[in-house]
């Protein structure tokens, strides 16, 4: 019986799951952490093109299953435990890659770019509106603050979208794979505070920078700052460093989530 609270929708169709192992893995790793194996439907395309994997799943019962399954299996090491805990860097050299619980994939993608480690890539099924808007280009309605996060700290690739008919139970929603590979070439900065400024500026999608900036600073710096009538959603990622850098002072943590 599937927890759908556990975001559990099992993947049924072998195409997908080999285009998602091939995606991660190509011809072959050494290792490959993934999140989420579930009965396993990912685990056992990726247990054929790496030397090592390690498993993350939250449902007991089902790392119990996966580790009877797999008993003698040396490459495959179940963890059980939440992979919104994990710690990216305390695993060696390879790739990231799961069929994601939905409720938690854009935390787990954020955490993972801002943190990757040694992991070089992770290849994601995720809900397909999250995979356009960690995608998006600026300007459209999809972009915000994920957008500039994910492409800030990593480049992002839309593969290929999955329908619900290839899970078991089948979502509600269209899904997409995408690949994030963390950037090695990320200008130094204050990890915290852009991320933090950056959500500030999203804070209220349809007000100009000006007024949301006004929660960061006072408004006779904001006014001095040219550009300031412009909307987040007009700023590429690179502007928005640009931007925080003329800010020199990090205020008080907003309350507030961005829209
Ligand atoms: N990989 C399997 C497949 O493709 O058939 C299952 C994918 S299912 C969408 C997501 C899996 O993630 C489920 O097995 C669920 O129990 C597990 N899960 C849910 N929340 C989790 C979390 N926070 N950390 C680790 N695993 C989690």
């Amino acid at each position: 019986m599937a927890r759908q609270k556990l975001g559990q929708h099992f993947l049924a169709s072998s195409k997908i799951l080999e285009r998602i192992a091939t995606a991660a893995c190509g011809d072959g790793t050494d290792f490959v952490l993934e999140i989420g194996p579930g009965r396993g439907a990912l685990t056992e395309r990726l247990l054929q093109k790496t030397e090592r994997l390690s498993a993350i799943e939250l449902d007991a019962e089902l790392a119990l299953f996966l580790r009877q399954r797999w008993a003698d299996e040396p490459k495959l090491r179940v963890v059980d435990g939440n992979a919104l805990d994990a710690d990216w860097s305390s695993f060696g050299e390879g790739v990231l890659a799961g069929n994601l619980p939905y409720y938690v994939a854009s935390a787990i993608i954020t955490s993972y770019v801002l943190a990757p480690g040694k992991l070089r890539h992770g290849v994601f099924l995720i809900q397909k509106e999250v995979a356009e808007r960690i995608a998006a280009a600026p300007g459209g309605r999809e972009y915000g603050y994920l957008s500039v996060v994910c492409q800030f700290f990593a480049d992002v690739k839309m593969l290929f979208s999955v329908p619900p008919g290839a899970f078991q139970p089948p979502p509600k929603v269209d899904s997409a794979v995408i690949r994030v590979t963390p950037r090695r070439d990320v200008p130094p900065v204050d990890q915290a505070g852009f991320i933090k400024f950056v959500s500030v500026c999203f804070q209220h999608k349809r007000k100009t920078l000006r007024n949301n900036l006004s929660a960061w600073a006072s408004l006779e710096l904001v006014d001095s700052i040219p550009g300031m009538e412009r909307r987040a959603e007009q700023l590429t990622p690179a502007d928005f460093l640009e931007l925080f850098g003329k800010f020199p002072a990090k205020p008080e943590p907003a309350d507030e989530e961005p829209e």
